[in-house]
């Protein structure tokens, strides 16, 4: 087989939308009910065959920093892929967002893959952020948007996957 791509993905979004849970689901297949603190930011590698191509992910999860100036430039840049996380039962989260795809664009320019995730999905019963809302906005920046519950394990093998597609295309 031919030699491996890597890619840098990084997660944003705000505190306790599920962030590490769906890198945690991702990498490992597990699930924890309660907040799990990051200490520094860290990234996890992954590797997958997609179409025949050996593809390693190196996926960046914060540490927990809520403002993008918090971050610095070494956690998103050279990015090829970005996921930016919302939590359906919070407005607020989905406001973030906005501001973290503006930040990308500006630093990043519009070669990097945007994926706009709704979150916890499994409580649906709360929904604050109304489906069409989401997709409206993801349709206006160019982004996709994904369904996720890093709980239930719903969607999050279909974001990874995905995203890995755009990014061989744009390779
Ligand atoms: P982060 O701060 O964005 O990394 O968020 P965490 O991954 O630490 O998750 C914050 C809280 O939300 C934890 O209590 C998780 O168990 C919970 N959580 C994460 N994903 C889901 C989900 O899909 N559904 C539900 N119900 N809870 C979730
Ligand atoms: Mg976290």
């Amino acid at each position: 087989m031919n030699q491996s791509v890597s890619f840098k993905i990084v997660l944003l979004g705000e505190g306790s939308v599920g962030k590490t849970s769906i890198v945690l689901r991702y990498s490992e297949n597990l699930f924890n009910d309660k907040h799990i603190e990051t200490q520094q930011a860290s990234f996890k590698t992954k590797r997958l065959i997609l179409d025949g191509r050996r593809i390693e992910l190196a996926i960046w999860d914060t540490a927990g920093q809520e403002r993008f100036q918090a971050l610095g430039p070494l956690y998103y840049r050279e990015a090829n892929g970005a996921i930016l996380v919302f939590d359906i039962t919070d407005e607020d989260s989905f406001n973030r967002v906005k501001n973290w795809v503006k930040e990308l664009r500006r630093m990043l320019g519009n070669d990097v893959a945007l994926c706009i995730v709704a979150n916890k999905i499994d409580l649906e019963r709360d929904r604050r952020v109304p489906m069409e809302t989401a997709e409206e906005y993801a349709r206006s920046v160019n982004a996709k948007l994904y369904h996720t519950s890093a709980k239930l394990s719903k969607g999050i093998e279909e974001l990874f996957n995905d995203l890995a597609h755009r990014m061989l295309e744009t390779a």
